[in-house]
């Protein structure tokens, strides 16, 4: 058991200012929401913060709330998963959104974490979450990485770097970046705000460093635009057992069809890269065009063209492009 501080905040600015006065001396501060992962880690031996700040009592304000408008879905970053989850008008209005945290976790997890400290939840793979494996740049970085060589079957095809190849685990960043989602932060400076799109880092060189978020910066809440495309949507989730587990491969789809004629797509793609991905090159394909089995091959081929496999995890490929053209398929047939 290694000992930690644990603090409380009651407003924003409070946990803003005890994390950059503590972040700025020697040691780390995170803040605890669900506690699902970080709890989880902690008990690993994996994330050793020396003070946690119990966010939980912000909850009150808009960090707890959901509201939809004409322009769209705002969703606080303490929103528990399965009040957004089971909310009818994210079920009827934005399906992905919904679907990507039904399908998630389980009903008891659901329940106690939150949409924040979702999108920031940390990899599963086995040697990141295993300190007696040495080698791993995400834990240790300039270590290595055990994967490489290793049992590679849960891992990227998409966005690897030869510093790491783990896979991005959650499912309800996918409907976020699909769906062109906007993200709040608030820090020392003020509250700015950003694509979704550009919260996640690629491992690159880092993988250690995960996002764009600084050091006592706050994840506030969400916004989803309302599209048409919001309205029919998928989000399709493929693993190794019906429930409670994490994909394999999944796949978001925002259709704005006209007489079977793809006048606008939003694709994001789960389980297979390092990162919430973005498939531009497959809407690329599927603008303009009928939805016949010909584009959706064409698209299917077109999201995965970059795609580098190791020695377990090539058939990631193959379910990656079937999992995508169900989801079309799904899409396309959806009725409101
Ligand atoms: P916490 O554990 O409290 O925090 C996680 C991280 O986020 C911490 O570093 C914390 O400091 C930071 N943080 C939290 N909130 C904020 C904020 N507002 N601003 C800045 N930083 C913040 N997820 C899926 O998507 N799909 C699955 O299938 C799935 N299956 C799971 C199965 C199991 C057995 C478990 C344990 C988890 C599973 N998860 C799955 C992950 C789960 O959804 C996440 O653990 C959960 O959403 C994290 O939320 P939390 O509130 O508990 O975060
Ligand atoms: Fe660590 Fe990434 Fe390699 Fe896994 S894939 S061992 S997380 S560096």
């Amino acid at each position: 058991m290694r000992p930690f501080i644990f603090d409380s905040a009651a407003t924003p600015r409070e946990a803003i200012e005890t994390a950059q006065a503590w972040n700025s001396g020697t040691g780390t501060t995170h803040f605890l929401a669900g506690g699902t992962t970080l709890i989880d880690l902690m008990k690993l031996d994996v994330m050793r913060p020396e003070r946690l700040i119990d966010i939980n009592p912000l909850s009150s304000s808009n960090f707890g709330r959901i509201s939809i408008g004409e322009g769209g879905l705002w969703m606080g970053a303490l929103v528990h998963m399965a009040d957004a989850a089971e909310h009818p008008d994210i079920v009827r209005e934005f399906p992905a959104v919904a679907q990507s945290l039904q399908l998630a976790a389980s009903q008891q997890i659901r329940n106690m974490a939150t949409l924040g400290g979702n999108v920031l939840q940390r990899t599963r793979c086995p040697y990141f979450r295993d300190v007696s494996y040495h080698d791993c740049n995400k834990r240790v970085p300039g270590s290595g990485c055990a994967a490489l060589d290793g049992f590679s079957r849960s891992h990227a095809v998409l966005g690897t770097s030869d510093q790491c190849i783990a896979s991005y685990p959650g499912d309800f960043a996918q409907a976020l970046i699909a769906l062109d989602a906007m993200v709040d932060l608030a820090g020392p400076g003020g509250v700015r705000r950003m694509p979704f799109a550009e919260l996640h880092r690629r491992p690159q060189n880092r993988p250690d460093l995960e996002t764009v978020i600084q050091p006592g910066e706050l994840i506030v809440s969400f916004f989803v635009p309302a599209t048409p495309l919001a309205r029919r949507s998928v989000f399709l989730k493929v693993r190794d057992r019906e429930s409670y587990e994490f994909a394999l491969a999944s796949a978001v789809v925002g259709l704005d069809l006209n007489d079977g004629v793809v006048r606008d797509v939003r694709i994001a793609l789960g389980g297979v890269a390092t990162v919430p991905w973005r498939a531009a090159q497959a809407e690329a394909v599927l603008k303009g065009s009928a939805l016949d089995e010909a584009t959706q091959d064409a698209a299917a081929r077109a999201a995965f063209s970059g795609a580098q496999a190791r020695e377990h995890n090539g058939f990631k490929i193959e379910l990656g492009k079937r999992t995508l053209k169900r989801a079309l398929a799904q899409a396309a047939v959806m009725e409101f």
